[in-house]
């Protein structure tokens, strides 16, 4: 039966295929079949991935003229990235038949909704437009060699703030974004940004120390960080945040996170993600400063002449070579946490592993700078988070610990003191039952943290009006699990753990409805990588620079040693970003 139904979805995928193949329209046929609209200006909303997608869309009697959307609750640049491809699109082909933006389907297909609604305001036969039949055919770009002073690849936090800071030297500079938005992986950082020594811990009351978030970072990465870019690291974090903060970030609260002494993970005001409002006012501060970043284009490799690296071979989106001719290159690729090749090639007993990462985490910096003879260091440090959704690999942060959630397995007990570092307290999890467990939490907490609303909002909690409605809705003993809520209430009134001796025991959790979040870990951050120095640097083995290569965040080893505390990868490619972008304008010639 199975393969009947196989065989038929088949057939109609090739007969598709061959009818998408010989009846797309050349340029000047294909509008006026599919269109037909009534001239004017149109409105359609849709629901998107965090709110309302509005489109505005104009039309005269056969084509679609412009586009416009207001998407205020899209993820920044994820919304950005999508409605910039769509919109275009859409508009080149006439079509509605248009491919959702790979890391962004939900946003896409609100999109595309909305305009559709617009569009049947105006009379159009939207089925028409679906077809992929009736596209027109665009013809293709190559994208043109380039000269420029420094190219960077990869748009995530670290390379946006490189970007800044060379164009800020007056440099002339390029990023390269392989995928279709900008963002990467920082897109996902949902924690916030350690520092020590803030005006914003010290306006919140709390004591904190350089020196003690230098020591806590040591002991959670395993006494093996190198020493230097730890320092810098926890050096320049405060910096890191007002730099933010100038450019709009709005980073003002202070919560504590697992591996630190005290209260030092920055976020915004309501606590939600950080990685998108730090994507957003990065790309908002380029195109003030007019720095083009050419999405769907792949560095493949480092251009060598004299011993020093003068730019960069790449493909464009439709796979045309071109090159970027340039006096520095940085690389801000990311880790490889996406590429379970590479993962099992450093870590076979990660096989099977799900990941956190998004799929352009594929390591390619990494290859690259190794073809031009950079060292690598602590390469096998492959860091694996606690909480991950166990179907889809999506990451919930570490604050909801930090906040009060706890732990439980499926027996219904506590079986950790959830606020030790990302790797024991993954290993305490792949111990239990199943190799997972349940994050708890209750009304109050939600009604706090904007993270956990988002989270239950998509759908990723069970919830119960009491403990016992849980239990059952989970299908756990129900008696196990209110005994341990007791005791945990008890220990937060009593301001003891005995049993996991949890520290910051600030919610009692007494009261429902309650929440319960099933995880597992997952492959999150991997913390070796190409081998820098403190001015980021990319070395060779024999301990001498590589002429014209520079790197940062993600792609370096050393900063984050044996274990990565959260908050620092933000620290991380922020502080290193912008080191990198200063260096490389400093030392041109
Ligand atoms: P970091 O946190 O270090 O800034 P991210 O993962 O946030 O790293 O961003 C790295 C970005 O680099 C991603 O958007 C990824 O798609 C991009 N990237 C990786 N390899 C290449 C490549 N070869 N060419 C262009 N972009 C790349």
């Amino acid at each position: 039966m199975k393969k009947r139904l196989f065989a038929i979805l088949m057939v109609g995928l090739i007969m598709l295929l061959v009818v998408g193949c010989n009846q797309e329209k050349p340029a000047t046929e294909g509008a006026a079949a599919a269109g037909k609209f009534t001239p004017g200006t149109y409105e359609g909303v849709s629901k998107g991935h965090g709110g309302e997608i509005k489109a505005t869309v104009t039309v005269s009697a056969d084509k679609i003229e412009s586009i416009e959307i207001t998407a205020d609750g899209e993820t920044g640049s994820i919304g950005d990235g999508a409605v910039a491809q769509l919109t275009a699109d859409i508009i080149n082909t006439q079509s509605l038949a248009v491919d959702a933006v790979s890391g962004a389907s939900e946003s896409s297909a609100g999109i595309i909704e909305a305009v559709s609604l617009a569009l049947e305001k105006a009379g159009a036969n939207i089925a028409d437009l679906k077809d992929p039949a009736n596209r027109l055919i665009v013809e293709q770009t190559k994208q043109e060699d380039l000269n420029v002073d420094i190219v960077i690849v990869g748009s995530g936090g670290a390379g946006l703030s490189a970007a800044i800071e060379a164009k800020e030297a007056g440099k002339s500079v390029v990023i390269l974004e392989q995928m279709p938005i900008i963002g990467g992986n920082t897109n996902r950082a949902t924690g916030g940004l350690n520092a020590a020594e803030t005006t914003i811990q010290e306006e919140n009351g709390i004591k904190d120390s350089k020196q003690t978030f230098y020591e806590d970072t040591l002991k959670g990465g395993h006494d093996i960080n190198d020493p230097e870019l730890l320092r810098t690291l926890v050096d320049h974090a405060p910096d890191a945040i007002y730099w933010l903060n100038d450019m709009g970030a709005g980073i003002s609260r202070v919560s504590l996170s697992g591996g630190a002494t005290n209260p030092r993970i920055h976020t915004p005001a309501d606590g939600s993600a950080i990685g998108p409002v730090v994507v957003n006012v990065l790309s908002q501060k380029l195109k003030e400063l007019e720095v083009d970043i050419l999405l769907n284009s792949k560095a493949v490799k480092l251009i060598e002449q004299d011993g020093a690296v003068v730019g960069v071979e790449a493909i464009d989106k439709n796979e045309n070579p071109f090159k970027v001719n340039a006096k520095a290159v940085i690389l801000a690729t990311g880790g490889f946490g996406a590429n379970s090749e590479m993962v099992v090639q450093y870590r076979p007993e990660l096989e099977g592993f799900s990941t956190t990462n998004h799929a352009g985490a594929t390591g390619s910096g990494i290859v690259m700078a190794q073809e031009v003879g950079a060292d690598l260091m602590q390469i096998e440090q492959i860091q694996i988070h606690p909480t991950t959704d166990p179907e889809s690999g999506y990451m919930f942060t570490e604050g909801l610990r930090g906040d009060g959630a706890i732990l439980v397995n499926k027996e219904g007990k506590r079986f950790t003191n959830e606020l030790l570092t990302r790797d024991v307290v993954s290993q305490n999890i792949l111990k239990q039952t199943d190799k997972m467990a349940y994050l708890i939490t209750n009304q109050e907490m939600v009604d706090e943290n904007a993270s956990l609303a988002k989270y239950i909002k998509e759908g990723y909690a069970t919830k119960g009006d009491d403990l016992s409605l849980l239990a059952s809705e989970l299908g756990i003993d129900a008696a196990a699990l209110e005994a341990t809520l007791k005791t945990y209430t008890q220990y937060v009134k009593d301001g003891k753990d005995t049993e996991f001796e949890r520290a910051h025991l600030t919610q009692s959790l007494e009261a429902g409805p309650y929440y319960a979040i099933p995880v597992t870990p997952g492959i999150h951050h991997t913390m070796g990588g190409v081998k820098i120095d403190t001015k980021t640097h990319v070395l060779k083995p024999d301990g001498h620079a590589i002429a014209g290569l520079y790197a940062a965040g993600e792609i370096t080893g050393g900063v984050h040693g044996g274990n990565r505390i959260g908050g620092n990868a933000v620290a991380d490619i922020i502080v290193f970003g912008r080191i990198a972008g200063q260096t490389a304008a400093a030392e041109l010639k």
